[in-house]
């Protein structure tokens, strides 16, 4: 599997906390058999609001980085296959948040 760095070393060398994002994300992506074949990491500074989107497409496992505008719902289409890669919607997240609150 390939290393996901791209964002990993701008988040260093920047000095970057969460504070200074508006939106970061790291998770596992799932193939149209959902299967948890992918990753995916976003990343948005608040310093300029665009989106640094790194990602193995758990499709056809090819690896990539790009930046692109940053706008809800977020995803990319893997550049080899065109496999749609989205990550959850805010609100799905803050539903979660609260059952695992209550839980
Ligand atoms: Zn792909």
């Amino acid at each position: 599997m390939p290393e996901m760095r791209k964002i990993q070393e701008f988040v260093e060398k920047n000095n970057i906390l969460p504070k200074d994002c508006l939106y970061h994300t790291n998770r596992t992506v799932k193939n149209s058999e959902k299967e948890p074949k992918g990753q995916m990491r976003v990343l948005v500074p608040k310093s300029d609001g665009r989106a640094r989107a790194e990602y193995i497409c758990p499709e056809c496992g090819h690896y990539a980085y790009v930046e692109a505008e940053w706008k809800r719902p977020f995803y990319v289409k893997c550049e080899k296959c065109s496999f749609k890669i989205s990550v959850p919607k805010l609100r799905d997240e803050a539903k979660k948040e609260m059952k695992s609150k209550k839980a």
